[in-house]
């Protein structure tokens, strides 16, 4: 039989998904570019730089494809050709293709503010939370200089995960060094007027209350002008910090702008309703303008779509048309507390924390056999430090 080469670009949640489900099916020939050997599991990242282990926020591809027919290549997409149905990677190899999803995820957005990408720390991967992390114990444990500040600059959900933890961890670290408590600050900036923007008012209250509890020193409707290696400027006024946490924004990965899609007002591409972007180019995930784009679930939910409908279409069946489905959100803000909004219903407190467990289960499993996927779960009731004082006090394997 002639099998359909498809290419998958893209090893994260939708990619990893449409690649898996085709290769099930005897009509493709499925290889999965990435540029990264491991999937990274976003949601977990806030654990993994306050004390969490790496593991928790890591899966090697090979692990996930072990048994699968599935060609997995390394490498950095630059160009597409639509004549030819080729990509070309940064190191001069290409891979044509019959036809190509595309899922590549999002990119760091500093919105021009000056200092910000040198000098801000970030979480968008487990390397970058763990340079965090060692920041954190290099400041307190080697050099004896706790920042009064500790600043996290967007209050979204992974500015908020982040804060909630990063209270608890902070006294942790102190306390396993026999460090006397200073008067650290961790302050959360955000420049809309709420925490959570997009979220209903009610959910931006309890969250706010939650962690003021916690200790954390909210500025609403601020904005951040720019960064030294000290001192992070904020309407007008210096706070003193060598610990800055950007995460304020993302935006679209620019491989769409340099290779002319058709990219909507946000820079996210224009899809149809079987979500293609141009003849036999499928964008999904956070690449693609939809409803829903941004979250891990909706690029799941995308690449289970694709992978049935190009199924479908390799059946001889009709495709089925793309509806949005809206994800639920589940924003965990220090131990064993979480926010949700599930459609019009509200969960706070210990139960939000109970269904962020299991939600971390089902997503682990999504992508695993039920066994490795547990194993990965556990993962998250564990802690990482290589600094054995640390490690003996048993540091955060509770927090999450
Ligand atoms: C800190 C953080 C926390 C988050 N928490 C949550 C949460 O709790 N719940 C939720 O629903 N969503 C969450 N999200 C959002 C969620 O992670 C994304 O929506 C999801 O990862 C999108 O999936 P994707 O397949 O589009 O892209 P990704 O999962 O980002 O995968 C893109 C892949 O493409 C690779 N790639 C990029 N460029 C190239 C290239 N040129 N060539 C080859 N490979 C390339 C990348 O390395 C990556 O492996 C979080 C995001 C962050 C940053």
């Amino acid at each position: 039989m002639n099998k359909t080469k498809t290419l998958v670009v893209g090893g994260g949640f939708g990619g990893i998904k449409v690649a898996l489900e085709l290769a099930n099916s005897e009509h493709f020939d499925v290889t999965l570019l990435s540029d990264q050997p491991n999937f990274h599991y976003f949601p977990t990242l806030y654990h993994t730089a306050t004390g969490g282990r790496q593991a928790e926020s890591s899966i090697p591809l090979t692990s996930l494809f072990e048994g699968k027919k599935i060609k997995l290549v390394n490498g950095r997409v630059e160009n597409i050709d639509r004549h030819k149905h080729r990509v070309t990677t940064t190191d001069g190899k290409h891979y044509d293709y019959d036809n190509v999803v595309l899922s590549l995820g999002s990119v760091p957005n500093y919105f021009g503010i000056k200092g910000i990408e040198e000098f801000a720390y970030a979480i968008g991967t487990p390397e970058k939370a763990k340079q965090f992390k060692n920041h954190l114990h290099e400041q307190l444990v080697s050099q004896h200089a706790p920042d009064l500040n500790y600043v996290i600059v967007g209050g979204g959900p992974t500015g908020i995960e982040l804060s909630g933890s990063l209270t608890g961890y902070l006294k942790e670290i102190m306390e396993a060094h026999g460090i006397k408590h200073r008067a650290v600050h961790v302050d959360l900036i955000e420049a809309a007027p709420k925490l959570l923007p997009r979220m209903p008012k009610a959910m931006s209250r309890a969250v706010t209350r939650r962690l003021r509890r916690l200790g954390v020193k909210i500025y609403l409707g601020k904005v951040v002008q720019g960064e030294t290696a000290d001192t992070l400027m904020v309407d007008g006024n210096p706070i003193q910090s060598h610990t800055v946490v950007w995460t304020a924004g993302t935006t679209n990965n620019p491989f769409f702008k340099n290779n002319g899609f058709a990219l909507n007002e946000r820079g996210k591409v224009k899809v149809d309703d079987y979500m293609q972007a141009e003849p036999d180019i499928f964008v999904i995930g956070d690449n693609a303008d939809t409803k829903f784009s941004g979250m891990a679930q909706t690029a799941l939910y995308d690449g289970d779509f694709i992978a049935e409908n190009l199924k479908r279409n390799a059946e001889g069946k009709l495709m089925r048309r793309y509806e949005p489905k809206e994800p639920i959100y589940v924003i965990p803000a220090g131990p064993h507390w979480a926010a949700v909004l599930w459609g019009k219903t509200q969960i706070y407190g210990l139960p939000g924390w109970a269904l962020r467990t299991l939600a971390d289960l089902k997503g682990f499993s999504d992508y695993q056999p039920w066994w490795k996927a547990g194993a990965q779960w556990m993962t998250g009731f564990e802690g990482e430090e290589e600094c054995p004082e640390c490690a003996k006090h048993g540091l955060s394997n509770i927090q999450i």
